[in-house]
């Protein structure tokens, strides 16, 4: 079959690890994930993620959990 309609492509914005999905139910589909992120100056930024990169990403969101809640619990002290 030369062209095939309805698929999904999905590129992770971090690795740019390309995937082809005919379906939404496909195996492995629901392992991207589409992040929102704030920066410091407030703006909004969108990215895809893959799964091993959404993986990392929230393990970087756990220890700034972390160091937010320390942060946040220390502040009566200094
Ligand atoms: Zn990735």
């Amino acid at each position: 079959m030369a062209r095939k309609d309805n698929c999904t492509i999905m590129q992770c914005d971090r690795c740019q690890t390309l995937k082809y999905f005919e379906k939404q139910d496909d195996h492995g589909f629901k392992e991207w994930w589409n992040i929102v992120r704030f920066d410091a100056d407030g703006s909004q930024h969108d990215y895809l993620l893959c799964a091993r990169c959404h993986e990392q990403y929230v393990n970087k969101l756990k220890d700034a959990d972390n160091e937010f809640d320390s942060w946040m619990k220390n502040g009566a002290q200094s």
